[in-house]
């Protein structure tokens, strides 16, 4: 059994601090009365795994095929960055999980924001519109579904701020009509996942969504 001198406590288990004064204990660790908890990560290990497999593996296609495509431009660097946006958002939702949903979300808009006012100062060649965007919004919605996966949300709250990437998709989209968006095929593509996102979430969690809907709405 483990002891604190200063507050005359005996600890049970492998403890190196006191719970009360956080002083070094003394004495022989004991059996840990408390039962092992697997954390998020070794749960869900095997998921993460391939989760890694997959986004790696786009990575590296992603820049064959532009070594292939040089003159498509180097939009690969794009979906390297979305990549490496998507796994840092991960990283903050293992150590912060509250309102991480709203954190994404005001993210993606911020950066956004960031990336048109860049490209609008250095010469706008529409890379903002082109790639950084629509590829930020992807990384962010693959981002909302994993976490809502791992962490159990309700779909009600991912409804709310999937309708908030849909309004910048939406917002892309009569972008790409008007002609402002020179490259169709990653705009395209981040429309089409953020309707079969919504799609699925209507056919999975249908009932669970009406009955936020009223709550929110009072009905
Ligand atoms: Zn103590």
């Amino acid at each position: 059994m483990k002891y604190c001198e200063r507050c005359n406590l005996k600890v049970r288990g492998n403890r190196y601090r006191c719970p009360l004064c956080q002083g070094l204990l003394k004495g022989e660790d004991s059996e840990n009365p408390f039962p092992f908890v697997l954390g998020t990560y070794q749960k869900n290990s095997l998921f993460f795994r391939i989760l890694l497999l997959c986004t790696i593996t786009v990575g590296i296609v992603s820049v064959a095929v532009n070594f292939l495509l040089p003159k498509s431009g180097k939009w690969s660097l794009f979906v390297i960055a979305g990549i490496g946006c998507f796994w840092l958002n991960l990283v903050l939702v293992m150590y912060k999980r509250r309102n991480i949903f709203k954190i994404f979300v005001w993210e993606l808009f911020l950066i956004s924001a960031l990336c048109v006012l860049w490209d609008f100062a250095t010469g706008w060649n529409r890379w903002s519109l082109d790639y950084a965007v629509p590829i930020l919004c992807m990384a962010v919605m693959a981002t909302l579904t994993v976490t809502a996966r791992v962490f159990g949300a309700a779909p009600g709250s991912f409804l709310i701020y999937l309708c908030l990437v849909l309004l910048l998709n939406i917002a892309m989209f009569v972008s790409l009509l008007m002609g402002l968006v020179m490259v169709a095929l990653p705009t395209v593509l981040s429309a089409c996942m953020n309707l079969v996102l919504l799609t699925a979430l209507l056919i999975f969690h249908g009932r669970e969504m009406l009955a936020e809907l009223h709550r929110r709405l009072h009905m």
